[in-house]
């Protein structure tokens, strides 16, 4: 669905990525992992066109992404994506948050009502809470919100910026468990983000190890497991483990961003 060639992007005297090739197959869930500051989040917004490459090319169903505002904006509405933190407005209603876009492109009523109740009943979000402000919303209520606005216009793609941060652990689990029956009934093409490699290992079919701006490693977690291709993927996984078992110890490697 994405290939990126040799793709690099710099933010003043930061190189955020760095000559980063990688593809990402149509209709599973690839995430992309590794610690705070390697340059997920600058990935995803080159995914949707939010940030335009120094160099190389991304490349959308075979076409390199348009620069155009206009068909910029057709393929946002093709790609769903909810950002870090959830990105909600805070002077907009739960309803008004996730109906915006379908409003702003003039659906009629009745069909931003059906989609707004399939999607409820899909992320399992109480409905009697949609007419509340995000203030007033649980941590796992937000990320719900955030998750059925990326998804209100069906898009092909779903763009998830570690959706599960700051999440307290039960309601984490939760919402992990919901995300991943969820995936599996959409089979759309997901990219999503975490610093979290059980998460990974739970969510995505495929895992893009992430360091300093590169790729380490594209796969499984058995491979990364078995067949590391560096030894920081061993050192990764191996702090992962440890923080996971020593009790109330966030990860060395990777807190949110
Ligand atoms: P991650 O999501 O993996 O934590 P990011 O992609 O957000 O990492 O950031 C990668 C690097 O680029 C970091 O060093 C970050 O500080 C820097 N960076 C990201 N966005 C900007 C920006 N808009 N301006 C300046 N630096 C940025
Ligand atoms: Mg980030």
């Amino acid at each position: 669905m994405y290939a990126l060639q040799d793709v690099s992007k710099r933010f003043g005297t930061t190189q955020a990525l760095r000559s980063l090739t990688l593809s990402l197959p149509e209709g599973r869930t690839t995430v992309l992992l590794g610690p705070s500051g390697c340059g997920k989040s600058t990935l995803i917004r080159l995914l949707n066109g939010l940030l335009h490459p120094d160099t190389g090319r991304v490349l959308y169903a075979g076409k390199p992404l348009p620069t155009e505002a206009k068909a910029l904006l057709e393929l946002r509405h093709r790609v769903g994506y909810a950002l870090q933190g959830g990105g909600l407005f805070p002077h907009l209603s739960g309803e008004g948050n996730l109906t915006l876009m379908a409003r702003h492109l003039r659906w009629p009523e009745a069909r931003i009502r059906e989609r707004r109740d399939l999607l409820v009943e899909l992320t399992r979000f109480p409905r009697e809470a949609l007419g509340r402000y995000p203030a007033q919303l649980s941590g796992g209520q937000r990320q719900r919100v955030a998750l059925m606005r990326a998804l209100m216009l069906d898009p092909e793609v779903l763009l998830l910026d570690e959706p599960l941060g700051a999440l307290d652990p039960l309601v984490r689990h939760e919402l992990q468990a919901d995300l991943r029956s969820i995936f599996a009934r959409l089979r759309k093409t997901v990219v999503l983000v975490t610093h979290d490699l059980a998460e990974a290992a739970f969510l995505g079919d495929d895992i893009v190890l992430m360091r300093e701006g590169q790729v380490v490693q594209q796969g499984r977690l058995v491979d990364l497991e078995q067949r590391p291709a560096d030894p920081f993927v061993t050192r990764f996984i191996q702090a992962q483990r440890w923080a996971s078992t020593s009790e109330s110890s966030p990860a060395p490697e990777g807190a949110p961003t």
